[in-house]
């Protein structure tokens, strides 16, 4: 293992966040920096592929030199560069690995492809001396996962949703009651207004063991507000403008979606006593109420609870640098023939 200090140029374009940041072995994330395009996309409900690759394409070169710069460091101070190669949007990915292939070739440095959920999955460890075997729940808008994670870069996934992302069902259940996206900061104010309490009890996906389902809950959700005459379903058009209404979905979806994550982690905590803490990662772990709820349940079996800051939950250049510092620890460096989506 090489074990002189190294610096490492972190990218992300897996989706509709250009991100770069440097991290080193000695003094952690020096820089992060990120553009988001999320107004380019809000007006259509969701992220366009093609709106984001063009857009990954024109920032991406200021967005790394700015992070260069916030790190008092060049293009030659750095020893590595990681890059996310998946999963994520096809031509969002090219942008960054095409990018990150010139650059490594140009100036002659070491290149690592990682991959996005891993980089989530250790995201928690940046900051934080998590202890290992620990229990890891990954939620974000495409993907909600269990993962028994051994060591870094060594983990398996023993649970995840079968159809929905939990942050899926937040931005789908916004947009029934007419909110913004993302949903899911939404539905955390609203719920949030009114206390986190279950006045709908929409029925909790059950028996599936440590895999979770949220489709079922988003039509539970809409079906409900059809029978409350508030949604037309053949115009997918709200019909009612009431704030308590909507407090009362986003707050009783809240407290659904807590109490299916606490479920599957105390099942997995029973099933793995091994495990030596339990972590949040992922855009749905910016929401307070989850963390703490999160942080509850890990606590009644005397388990450590590690979520990462809020810059490091959602997608972040930092949390790809810090996999390219112990797969380059570990020598495990790509080439050039490094590709998308393999
Ligand atoms: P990511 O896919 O990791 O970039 O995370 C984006 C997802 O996280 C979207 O589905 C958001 O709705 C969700 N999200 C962001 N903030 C919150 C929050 N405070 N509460 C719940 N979900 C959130
Ligand atoms: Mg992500």
């Amino acid at each position: 293992m090489n074990q002189n200090p190294l610096r490492i140029l972190g990218i992300e374009t897996s989706c509709d966040e250009t991100a770069a940041a440097i991290y080193s072995t000695d003094g952690g994330v020096s820089s992060n920096v990120l553009f988001s395009q999320i107004d380019m996309h809000k007006r259509f409900g969701g992220v366009v592929p093609e709106i984001a690759s063009r857009s990954h394409l024109e920032k991406i070169q200021g967005i790394i030199n700015d992070a260069l710069e916030q790190a008092h460091v060049t293009l030659d101070d750095i020893d590595v560069i990681a890059v996310t190669t998946k999963p994520g949007l096809p031509g969002s990915l090219l942008v960054g690995v095409c990018f990150a292939k010139a650059l490594s070739w140009a100036k002659e440095k070491q290149i690592i492809g990682v991959n996005h959920l891993e980089a989530h999955i250790f995201s928690s460890c940046i900051e934080n001396n998590v202890p290992f075997p620990h229990l890891c729940i990954a939620a974000s808008g495409g993907h909600t996962s269990l993962y028994l994670v051994r060591d870094f870069g060594v983990y398996e996934c023993i649970g995840q949703t079968r159809d929905d992302a939990a942050g899926e069902a937040f931005d789908k259940v916004a947009k029934m009651l007419d909110l913004p996206y993302p949903g899911g900061p939404e539905i955390e104010k609203l719920a949030t207004e009114v206390g986190f309490k279950d006045f709908f009890s929409y029925p909790r996906s059950k028996h599936l063991a440590l895999d979770l389902s949220f489709s079922g809950l988003k039509t539970a959700v809409l079906y409900d507000l059809v029978a409350r005459n508030a949604y037309d379903l053949k115009t997918k058009k709200l019909l009612s403008d009431s704030l308590e209404l909507k407090q009362q979905v986003a707050s009783s979806l809240l407290v659904c979606v807590r109490d299916m994550l606490t479920t599957v982690i105390e099942r997995a905590l029973k099933q793995y006593p091994e495990i030596q803490a339990v972590t949040f990662v992922g855009g749905v772990a910016c929401n307070k109420y989850l963390r703490q709820s999160l942080q509850d349940a890990a606590s009644k079996y005397q388990k450590p609870f590690f979520a990462p800051a809020p810059k490091y939950c959602g997608d972040n250049g930092a949390m790809i640098a810090f996999v390219g510092h112990y797969k380059a620890q570990r020598q495990e460096f790509s080439d050039l023939f490094l590709d998308i989506l393999h």
